[in-house]
């Protein structure tokens, strides 16, 4: 995939030294295309370039915008390099005076651990902004253009920061956010409820705290993505034993991550195959398969907590933590 840059410049009501909005395409559903605009799940993600989805809509006219296709993809297959990519990309743009914010066009499916990882590695202060779509750009419902103009002017407010989701009207912090329904057009929710803010024609009304931290840097990132340490999620549920977790060992792994039943519960012989994991040298982080709420307590079980973040966010901390 090319990285070709385009630009766009209007004369919009925003427009100051820094209302540049750098717009990086990645694919998915929100530039994928149907033969028929009935059909809502029988489309190729990924179809469509960055520069296509801004010219859809007429209101982005008005705004300073610059588009970069750093990948085309469904994002159920998106990997480490493209990551690496993205988080450069990012982080060139972010450097430069004249740029407000970021945009990222997102599929659904791994939005959320694109999301993190950008937060943990970047730690931005200006906000960086990731949107997508459940229906295909070609759908008689089509839910990015709404979405990608809400974007734009949340990546253009002074009072928005860190990495953050525009999907269906909300604004969700990166740890926060997961999708929670596989077909919904407002399929995201924030964990506890805990959303930074709603987008009202075009009005942000902000709502809770912007995310924030201490990033990592691109340094630890760097490493070539086949190097990265091996970390696989296994679950608690009826009748969980250490088979997987044994076999994952044998194979390598250099971390797991458990989701625990409730407050991170897990089967005697689940905990068993971990604490003997963890004795080998393997690291784990124990979250919950529950859809919200932190693991609390339980440490002196021996098998550290990973605090609010779900399983596939705690898998790239423990990543980034192995790579440290
Ligand atoms: N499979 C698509 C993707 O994640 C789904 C979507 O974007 O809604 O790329």
């Amino acid at each position: 995939m090319s990285a070709e840059k385009s630009s766009i410049e209007g004369v919009g009501p925003l427009s100051t030294t820094a209302s540049l909005v750098v717009i990086l395409g990645t694919g998915g559903t929100i530039a994928g295309t149907a033969a028929n605009a009935a059909d809502n799940v029988g489309y190729q993600a990924a179809q469509l370039g960055v520069d296509h989805l801004v010219q859809a809509v007429p209101a982005l006219a008005s705004h300073r915008l610059e588009m970069q296709q750093v990948a085309q993809l469904d994002s159920k297959d998106m990997d480490i390099a493209t990551w690496q990519r993205l988080a450069q990309a990012v982080a060139a743009h972010l450097a430069r005076p004249e740029v407000a914010g970021i945009v990222i066009t997102h599929g659904t499916d791994t939005l959320e651990e694109t999301a993190y990882f950008l937060q943990r590695v970047l730690a931005p202060s200006k906000p960086v902004v990731l949107t997508c779509a459940m229906r295909p750009a070609t759908a008689l419902q089509a839910d990015g253009p709404q979405n990608l103009l809400d974007a734009v002017v949340l990546a253009q407010d002074a009072r928005a920061s860190g990495v953050l989701v525009m999907a269906a009207g909300r604004v969700h912090a990166a740890e926060q956010v997961q999708k929670a329904h596989s077909y919904r057009i407002d399929a995201f929710r924030s964990r506890d409820d805990a959303i930074c803010g709603v987008m009202e024609e075009g009005v942000l009304r902000e709502w809770g705290a912007w995310p924030r931290g201490v990033a990592v840097g691109l340094d630890r990132i760097a490493k070539p993505a086949d190097q990265w340490p091996q970390v696989q999620i296994v679950l608690n549920h009826v009748g969980a034993d250490g088979l997987l977790v044994e076999a994952l060992v044998g194979l390598g792994c250099a971390g797991l991550v458990v989701a625990g039943t409730g407050n991170g519960t897990l089967s005697e012989r689940l905990t068993q195959a971990l604490l003997q994991a963890q004795a080998q040298g393997v690291r784990v982080l124990r979250c919950s398969r529950c859809d919200a709420g932190p693991v609390i307590g339980g440490d002196d079980s021996g098998l550290p907590s990973a605090g609010t973040l779900s399983a596939v966010k705690a898998r790239v901390e423990l990543m980034l933590q192995l790579l440290a």
